[in-house]
């Protein structure tokens, strides 16, 4: 197959920061596009894979898939996009195509696996895939989403991971008019559940470990803020909620969090901590709770997502940095320190 050579960010090691890196993506064939990075949203799973916190990564590791680009290039059996359109790419690249799973178009959770838009298995170079801290990238057509005009585009980046994350579990769990959802992290997916669950009608409660926060909670939409370090507000809110969006990245008790549901309530965890959260059974027992897990969304929900951002005018709070600032900007993730999503504007690769 042929390829050729672009330009790109990485990693080469768990502690080595990331540098430039040429990598190689494959010519587009029949059903590919080949896209010209604009914007890339870094999200925390970025961090978590180019220090193999989760374990499996595989080096080089090239992170990205909060996506924004042009099409420069189309194979002649495409046929939803055209040279020229704006084009988005999110967390996954393919899938099997032929489970359960894939059939019902939740290709996300894929009997074999989805395909991951970095470190994901590349069924075509035969290597590890590499994501969008890159000049340009080639996906099949099924897998590239549209971008509603009127969005700001840097800002819409995030919707990629953090807006269909939250997303996902906030349609499947019904949260809409009369629930009380609770938000737990204020990052990028935070920040977005924060919105999504409010302009779907629910009552929203964040719950975040940062005062900074407080003030700004309310213009994202809550309705109500609790701040988890102070133990007389978390008391206070014992079994008030019917979900809890757990967005949070780090080591944290998660029955302070479930004893916030009310009974039958879920909490679903899309934070993705390096290690195990111990739950406890009188967190769960009395009160007939459920926890719950939900990873990324659809390719039909990531556009069902934007086109409702598009309809709402929702987008990310963002911070644009260049590629040159990436591990400062890991730094400043890691103390929570952003409001909400760093997006790397991809010009500064090509300088
Ligand atoms: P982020 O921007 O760094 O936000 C994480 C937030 O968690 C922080 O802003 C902070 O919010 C809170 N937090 C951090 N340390 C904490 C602690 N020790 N105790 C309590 N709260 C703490 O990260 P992100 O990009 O939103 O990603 C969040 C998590 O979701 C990551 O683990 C990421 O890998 C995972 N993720 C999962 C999926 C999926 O498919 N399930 C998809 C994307 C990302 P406050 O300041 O408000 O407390
Ligand atoms: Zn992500
Ligand atoms: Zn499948």
């Amino acid at each position: 197959m042929n390829t050729f050579s672009v330009k790109a960010f990485g990693t080469e090691a768990p502690e080595a920061d990331l540098k430039q890196l040429t990598i190689e993506r494959r010519e587009v064939s029949d059903r590919d596009v080949e896209i010209d990075i604009i914007f890339c949203g870094v999200c925390h799973s970025d961090l978590h894979t180019a220090r193999n916190e989760w374990h499996g990564t595989v080096y080089p590791n090239v992170p990205g898939h909060e996506i924004v680009g042009r099409i420069t290039k189309i194979g002649k059996g495409v046929s939803k996009f055209k040279v020229g359109d704006i084009a988005a790419v999110g967390c996954m690249v393919d899938s099997c195509r032929e489970c359960e799973q894939c059939k019902k178009g939740s290709e996300q959770y894929c009997e074999k696996g989805n395909i991951q838009t970095y470190n994901g298995h590349d069924k075509h170079l035969n290597k590890q895939t590499f994501g969008g801290y890159s000049e340009r990238i080639v996906v099949e057509e099924d897998f590239v989403l549209r971008v509603p005009e009127n969005l700001d585009l840097a800002a819409t980046a995030p919707l990629l991971c953090a807006g269909v994350t939250t997303w996902s579990p906030l349609k499947h769990w019904n949260v809409g008019p009369g629930t009380r959802v609770g938000v737990v992290g204020i990052g990028g997916l935070g920040h977005m559940g924060v919105k999504l669950a409010k302009a779907m009608g629910a009552y929203v409660v964040v719950i975040t470990t940062s005062s900074s926060k407080v003030a700004d909670a309310q213009r994202l939409g809550a309705d109500e803020v609790i701040l988890s370090t102070d133990e007389a507000q978390m008391k206070a809110n014992v079994n008030t909620l019917n979900f809890v969006l757990d967005c949070v990245s780090a080591q944290h008790n998660i029955n302070d969090y479930l004893a916030l549901l009310k009974v039958d309530g879920t909490l679903a965890l899309v934070g993705a901590p390096e290690h195990p959260l111990p739950v406890a059974a009188f967190s769960l027992i009395p009160t007939r709770r459920s926890f719950a897990g939900s990873t990324i969304g659809s390719i039909a929900e990531t556009q069902e997502m934007l086109d409702f951002c598009g309809k709402h005018n929702i987008t990310s709070d963002i911070e644009l940095i260049n590629i040159q600032d990436i591990n400062t900007a890991y730094e400043r993730l890691l103390k929570g320190d952003v409001k909400y999503r760093f997006v790397i504007d991809m010009a500064s690769l090509k300088r």
